[in-house]
């Protein structure tokens, strides 16, 4: 069994790069799920463990200080981070992680692991994604217009990823995002040793 593969998946607020990880997550895509680290407070309908590990600042810089995280950032004043050993065990184990990040932390994943995916979810327009955002009602005028700045920033380092998927479609997005899953499992690359115990088997 091969190593398994470690993309990362980034996206502005509102473009849904929830409900894509979690449609794609429900496929058979031996596709596992990173749960982060962070010291931003519960939000209603979160659980601890599942959707972050919740931690207090003095337990997350003891995280730091002990090498538990592979990366970790400061996010509108608080700490996220992807802990180091539950991925490492999980690609040792042949199973793809994915990790859920913002810009900064896959940039550095990247210069940490080259062979990482980076994948980047786009909005159709930037009219749609200020729709969506209005549509939510979750946040007011103000804090909408903020985050469509901070999608425009965030979108400006789309390039550096991997692969772009446009989500206008919600189930062509997720269809999209799985094409990727397999097609990098496929690369030659990554396939070397079946190649050699294929050939090894027919001499
Ligand atoms: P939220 O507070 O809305 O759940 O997340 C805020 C941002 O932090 C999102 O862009 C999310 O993807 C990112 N994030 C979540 N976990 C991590 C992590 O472990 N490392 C980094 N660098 N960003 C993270």
């Amino acid at each position: 069994m091969g190593r398994g593969i470690l993309f990362v998946v980034s996206a502005p607020a509102g473009c849904g790069k929830d409900t894509i990880l979690e449609k794609a997550l429900a496929k058979d895509i031996n596709l596992c799920y990173s749960v982060s680290a962070t010291t931003r407070t519960m939000r209603p309908g979160e659980t601890d463990g599942i959707s972050y590990y919740f931690k207090s600042r003095k337990e997350f810089e003891q995280m730091i200080a002990d090498g538990e995280l592979l990366e970790h950032t400061e996010y509108c004043g608080n700490y996220y981070g992807t802990p180091k050993d539950t991925v490492e065990e999980t690609l040792n184990g042949g199973k793809n992680v994915v990790l859920k990040i913002e810009i900064e932390g896959a940039g550095n994943i990247k210069k940490l692991i080259p062979e990482s995916v980076l994948i980047f979810i786009l909005p159709p327009s930037m009219e749609e994604l200020s729709r969506r955002l209005h549509k939510r009602g979750t946040e007011d005028e103000e804090t909408i217009c903020k985050r469509l700045k901070q999608a425009e920033t965030e979108i400006a380092c789309a390039e550096k990823y991997d692969y772009v998927i446009v989500n206008g479609d919600i189930d062509e997005a997720v269809e999209n995002f799985v094409s990727v899953i397999k097609a990098e499992s496929f690369k030659t690359v990554r396939n070397k040793d079946l190649i050699l115990k294929i050939k090894a088997n027919n001499m």
